[in-house]
């Protein structure tokens, strides 16, 4: 083995050391070779870590262990894996290298610096260093003990199941395999943003540089309007300067995690960057640029005037967002229509655009279906489709939440596509960008999003969580699809959609006599998802569709006319009002219970007052049910009850779920499928999260379960948010099942590590 200390400086580090510093130590190495202000940091190399192990006489013990695992045998490989990262972890590391750690951590600052700790893959070939599970994370780290601990657990994270799995597939000798360690001070700034070193389409000599207050992650997410500053290059003048109102900010939460917060009124106006700061970047943007060869997309930070370059990397990714499709062929292709992606996958298809429900007996099997909106009377039709675009709607309009479901690809909120399309027009529609085009494009043509359901373990046995990680269904059909997420039970069965793709409205059915089709109906729907969830709690929703929905199906011409129907007769409010509606339900529930499914909960919406939900029980105490013995809680989705959540708590209530597809709505009076506001709608508002944020508090006191069935759910920062702030669980859709539950797996283990750490450290 090459003589290669234990410890390499940035400074000493050039891209050829990677088998000694990994990827990321070999790209930060880079970075400060050519005089970028990089936070400073040192790695712990490759060659110290087999010496830790040769030194321990690990290397032998892990590959006796590794020598003989069935890497298809989920739970051996599991056992395997803890057995050596038990041994990695436990073992004494040798004087030499902790030495030389500590002495360089001395050698960053005298003080306790806060630092984050890095692995680095060095395996060059690794095509995909991450899915070797070669990534752990440690921010926040501060003491010597700390440290040396995140660096022992680093190096421990070699040996994930996921990673030892890849390995053997890719046919990696298991003892040769490298772990590098970068430790990093941690830049906790003041402002950042990003930067362009030219201008993303026209390559002229433009630096653009966006910046707002707070940690960076608050201008890359697009939480904030940031600041926009045009430097130009060949006056080397500041050209432009757009000063935004900077509303929120995202700032470390304490010892873990971050948290977004209002920024002060002084500040929201202010200029972010100085004329002489914006100068200062463009120049390191453009050493950047001429040492890499080509325009970079940079990431900096600023604390106490001094500026750091976070990342720079080629600025290739802004055609992606900017609607180069999955595989960058359509850069030719005219784009017809842009809405929001509601649904992933793409399909090329035949337009046919429905005006009436009643023409959508003209829908053929994989077909373009083009409407102002869909209904739940349209979900046969929506079945058949290749590719669903809609003029109206947002991500949690009905169209978008059945297309998830169904797998079909969706584009929703066009505001023109029944306007603009012609029937039997060819297009290719993009429901991951959110874009159609015209004709069939090339190269982007793929299977029905469905097709790919997200496995409920990627080759080495279900993450578990601490935090449930359950999934909403809407459609009987959809059941077997979500029960293989492997997800923990159904946090939300929206049953609406079981009675309306029948056509025919609730109150139809009893001013027909027909009220034991109705509870058959519904029986059977739902004992199709418990049946796909044995033991695990199904949460079944009472109906909740609004007025405008039952407009036009058999009976809805007995709907009232209303002015805003999302304000209106829906939810709890008219159950409690059409008694027989209501027991029409709770009979349904009645025989289910009685058929054994005891994990049947049933969830109350749009409760906005804990009377509500008593009567809603003394209802049903008098329709037979042991309501003291059944799980009955309700959906948080009015801020009412956010608000009153103690009073639900007192009343008995024995479990909540946010709805946050309404909570916003209602929050910050944006009407969630109006897509002319659909940009304001803001699951980050920063009074959205002071309301989740004091309801989980409450519901913590209480020991009762507080979950999240609304569209936030499947955002994976969100739920890192949520996991943050101490939710019980979380209820997401088929497709995002797989990243929430990652997410949340690990910011329990940072959390519980930070736990562990603080401890240690009193
Ligand atoms: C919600 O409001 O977040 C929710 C899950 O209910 P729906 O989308 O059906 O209104
Ligand atoms: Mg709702």
């Amino acid at each position: 083995m090459k003589d290669v200390p234990n410890i390499l400086w940035l400074e000493e580090i050039r891209k050829e050391d990677i088998v000694s510093v990994g990827g990321k130590g070999a790209s930060l190495g880079e970075m400060a070779s050519i005089g970028l202000p990089v936070p400073p940091a040192f790695v712990v190399t490759a060659q110290a870590f087999r010496r830790f192990l040769v030194e321990t006489g690990l290397d032998q013990k892990i590959y006796k262990v590794s020598e003989n695992i069935d890497v298809e045998n989920n739970a051996a490989l599991g056992k395997a894996a803890d057995t050596i990262k038990g041994l990695v972890i436990k073992a004494k590391m040798p004087v030499s290298i902790k030495d030389d750690i500590k002495a360089s951590y001395k050698k960053m600052a005298q003080k306790d610096l806060i630092v984050a700790v890095r692995s680095s893959a060095t395996a060059e070939d690794l095509p995909d260093a991450s899915f070797a599970g070669q990534q752990e994370t440690y921010l926040n780290i501060k003491g010597e003990a700390a440290l040396l601990s995140a660096v022992q657990d680093c190096w421990a994270s070699l040996y994930g199941a996921r990673a030892i799995y890849y390995r053997a597939k890719q046919g990696f000798e298991e003892h040769t395999v490298n772990i590098a360690v970068v430790v990093q001070q941690l830049v906790h700034s003041e402002k950042a943003g990003v930067m362009f070193t030219s201008h993303p389409i026209s390559g002229e000599p433009l630096t653009i540089i966006e910046g707002s207050w707070g940690l960076g992650e608050a201008v890359v997410s697009g939480s904030v309007s940031p600041d926009h500053y045009v430097f130009d290059q060949r006056t080397e003048s500041v050209g432009e300067t757009t000063i935004a109102n900077k509303k929120v900010e995202i700032i470390p939460d304490g010892s873990h995690g971050t948290k977004l917060v209002p920024v002060d009124l002084a500040r929201q106006d202010a200029q972010v960057l100085s004329d002489g700061e914006i100068a200062k970047l463009a120049m390191y943007g453009k050493i950047a640029e001429n040492h890499y060869g080509v325009p970079q997309d940079v990431e900096w930070g600023i604390v106490a005037g001094t500026i750091y370059i976070l990342q720079s990397r080629p600025i290739t990714t802004i055609g992606k967002k900017e609607g180069m499709g999955m595989s960058g062929q359509s850069k030719d292709a005219k784009i017809l229509l842009k809405g929001q992606g509601a649904a992933p996958g793409i399909a090329t298809g035949k337009v046919v655009i429905i005006r009436d429900v009643k023409d959508t007996g003209t829908v053929k099997e994989g077909d373009i279906l083009v409407t102002r909106m869909t209904n739940p009377d349209m979900v046969p039709a929506m079945r058949k489709v290749a590719a669903i675009v809609t003029d109206e709607g947002g991500m949690t309009c009905h169209a978008a939440i059945v297309s998830r479901e169904l797998g079909t690809p969706a584009v929703v909120g066009t505001k023109t596509a029944t306007q603009q399309l012609k029937n039997g027009q060819i297009v290719t529609v993009d429901g991951e960008m959110g874009i159609v085009y015209e004709g069939a494009v090339g190269g982007l043509t793929q299977a029905k999003a469905g097709a790919a359901v997200p496995a409920a373990s990627g080759g080495s046995g279900p993450i578990i969580t601490a935090t449930s990680v359950k999934v909403n269904v809407s459609i009987p059909e959809a059941a077997a699809r979500a029960a293989a997420t492997g997800a923990d039970g159904v946090g939300l069965l929206r049953i609406e959609h079981l009675i309306l793709g029948l056509n025919k409205t609730p109150g139809w059915f009893i001013a027909n006599h027909k009220e034991e089709e109705f509870v058959k109906e519904l029986y059977d729907g739902i004992k199709i998802v418990l049946d796909a969830f044995p033991g695990k709690t199904v949460w079944v929703r009472t109906l909740d569709a609004p007025t405008d929905e039952f407009r036009n199906m058999q009976g809805g011409e007995s709907e009232p006319h209303e002015h805003n129907p999302m304000l209106g007769w829906r939810g709890i409010r008219r159950d409690l009002q059409s008694f027989d509606q209501f027991r029409l339900q709770v009979e349904a529930f009645k025989r289910l219970w009685k058929a054994g499914y005891e994990h049947l909960g049933v969830m109350f919406p749009m409760v906005s007052h804990p009377d509500q939900f008593i009567k809603a029980k003394e209802m049903m105490r008098g329709w037979g049910v042991d309501v003291e013995n059944v799980t009955l809680g309700i959906m948080i989705e009015i801020p009412a009850s956010a608000i009153m959540i103690e009073d639900f708590l007192k009343a008995g209530i024995k479990f909540a779920s946010f709805g946050t597809n309404d909570l916003i709505q209602y929050t910050i009076a944006i009407d969630r499928n109006n897509e002319n506001v659909a940009d304001m709608y803001n699951p980050q508002h920063p009074a959205v999260l002071a309301l989740i944020h004091s309801a989980i508090q409450k519901c913590r006191e209480y020991n009762v379960e507080c979950s999240i069935c609304g569209q936030a759910g499947s955002d994976p920062k969100m739920a890192i948010w949520l996991v943050e702030h101490g939710i019980t669980s979380i209820s997401a859709n088929i497709d995002a099942i797989a990243k929430i539950r990652e997410a949340v797996a690990r910011t329990e283990k940072r959390i519980i590590l930070e736990a562990a750490r603080n401890r240690d450290a009193e």
